[in-house]
């Protein structure tokens, strides 16, 4: 039996431990402090890390837990990242017998141009999408293009309904204020947006969130929908040709938000 436990980090990282209450393996740890803390205190071998991007609030504390255990790094093959020994793309496979653990990789280029997933299938289905797809939202288009962004939004929108989505940030909160205004008669999204605020306050992260969960509420998986085509034609003034135009508008008007 696996679990998949959140160590919070800075202001509002997850760093994603997964574990068999024996071995664990973590995901983007931005600061190795917290993650030894949690090792530590449940009796836990580290047997592997893994990065879904170079930014260093996911890369930050890897050379310190490799200092502490060496154990394999697998990372994104196309970015430079001085501690990855196992540099991965989209054919890639990661095997951990100790857990067991299998993953698959995706390529999800847009919020940095190497940017990798890590998915596992049966028998429960779950991504590590790093800072591409967020609850209610998705990541800042720092180094692709909308375009990428899109698609990579778009291979991570084909996965099953049951997926369960482990993204890097606690922005759920701020993601649906923003749906709100784009897609204001959305039921679902109102459900949603009383469910996240209970659990924000009770502390509890929003993290893991569903994909059949995300494609009734995240704008940006909504782009071909009429209520959100209209919102984006209305803000950009003019017409708006495709679903990649309409999410252009909505990311830009989003990082202004
Ligand atoms: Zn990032």
């Amino acid at each position: 039996m696996l679990h998949i436990h959140p160590v919070p980090a800075f202001r509002d990282n997850y760093i994603w431990v997964i574990h068999n209450q024996s071995n664990a393996v973590v995901v983007d740890p931005g600061d190795a402090t917290p993650v030894i803390e949690f090792l530590t205190h449940n009796q836990l071998q580290l047997k592997a890390i893994l990065i879904t991007h170079h930014h260093s609030d996911h890369t930050g504390g890897v050379a310190q837990l490799c200092r502490w255990r060496e154990v394999p790094v697998y990372g994104p093959a196309t970015e430079t990242i001085a501690t990855v020994t196992h540099p991965l793309c989209e054919t890639g496979q990661i095997n951990i017998p100790e857990l067991p653990l299998y993953l698959t990789v995706l390529d999800i280029p847009g919020h940095t141009l190497g940017h990798i997933a890590y998915y596992r299938r049966e028998p429960f289905n779950m991504v590590f999408c790093g800072d591409t797809l967020f609850s209610c939202g998705c990541g800042r288009i720092f180094e692709g293009t909308p375009q990428q962004m899109y698609q990579s939004l778009q291979k991570l929108a084909q996965l099953p309904d049951d997926t369960l989505i482990y993204c890097t940030h606690e922005y759920t909160l701020g993601n649906v204020a923003f749906a709100r205004t784009i897609d204001p008669d959305n039921n679902d999204l109102m459900d949603f947006e009383r469910k996240a605020q209970q659990l924000r306050q009770q502390n509890t992260p929003t993290i893991p969130t569903a994909l059949k969960q995300e494609r009734a509420i995240n704008p940006f998986l909504r782009c071909e929908q009429s209520a959100i085509i209209a919102s984006a034609q209305q803000h950009a003034g003019k017409p708006l040709p495709d679903p990649i135009a309409v999410f252009t508008v909505l990311r830009e008007w989003k990082n202004r938000f």
